[in-house]
């Protein structure tokens, strides 16, 4: 579904994203870790080109990534993206915010979009919440709104950014669990995260970035068993 190429990005002097080859296919579910600093938020917001990139090709579901216009509209409805801050409209309900894409953006009719918005809310746990305001949620049931907001989309794919590192400790379990039942359902995705126990447990494949290099890819078994860089190694024994 997803395909990188030999994908090249700089930003100056600094190589973030060096030679990267990357295909995620459909129902898969891609946990990326690593470094901070290396690339990995660069590398997700490539997929729905909110980066640029300049060198090598990207194509979702077949087709190079639309540069702009009505192609590039319709490639951020089909690839959602849930980042660390919530970006939730304050002064819009939580139903107007997950309503908002599909009406707004796709030009829906707000009845059929309002019930599978209520739908959405109820499958991330939040449908008795719909009237309320973000603030009066807290950052575990924020994170699970702008979950249901990227779905309402229908996407083919969903990227993750480090969804559960803005979270207090208590509320990460009730985010991992959304994107393990999302993940069991089949949904491609992307995810960039520094829990161990989703990649682990949810993920098909793990990739290892380090200095803009995808320098490892394997099963989550065999990377956490058995990790074959030296820099995995490392970046394991610092954060297990
Ligand atoms: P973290 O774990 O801290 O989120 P990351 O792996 O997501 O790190 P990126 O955010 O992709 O890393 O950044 C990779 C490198 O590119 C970093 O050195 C960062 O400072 C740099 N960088 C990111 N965005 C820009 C930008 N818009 N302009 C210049 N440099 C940038
Ligand atoms: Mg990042």
């Amino acid at each position: 579904l997803i395909v990188l190429e030999h994908v090249n990005k700089h930003f100056g002097p600094l190589h973030v994203l060096q030679d990267v080859s990357l295909t995620v296919s459909r129902g898969e579910v891609v946990v990326v870790i690593g470094p901070s600093g290396s690339g990995k938020s660069t590398l997700c917001r490539a997929i729905n080109r909110l980066e640029p990139i300049d060198g090598g090709t990207i194509t979702f579901d077949g087709r190079p990534l639309p540069a702009e216009g009505k192609a590039l509209a319709r490639l951020r409805s089909e690839v959602g993206m849930v980042f660390q801050s919530f970006n939730l409209f304050a002064h819009k309900t939580i139903l107007q915010n997950v309503m908002l894409g599909p009406v707004k953006v796709r030009k829906e009719k707000p009845d059929s979009v309002r019930e599978r918005a209520m739908s959405l809310l109820d499958r991330v746990g939040i449908a008795s919440q719909a009237d309320k305001y973000p603030a009066q949620l807290s950052g575990g049931q924020q994170q699970r709104v702008a979950i249901a907001r990227a779905l309402a989309m229908q996407p083919k794919a969903l990227l993750f950014d480090e969804p559960t590192s803005a979270l207090d400790p208590e509320m990460v379990g009730e985010v991992l669990d959304v994107m393990t039942s999302l993940a069991k359902d089949g949904m491609t995705m992307v995810v960039v995260t520094h829990e161990m126990g989703f990649a682990r447990h949810a993920a098909d494949r793990v990739v290892f970035m380090a200095d803009g290099q995808l320098v490892e890819e394997s099963t989550p078994v065999d990377f956490f068993e058995n990790p074959k860089s030296e820099r995995a190694r490392d970046f394991l024994s610092k954060i297990l």
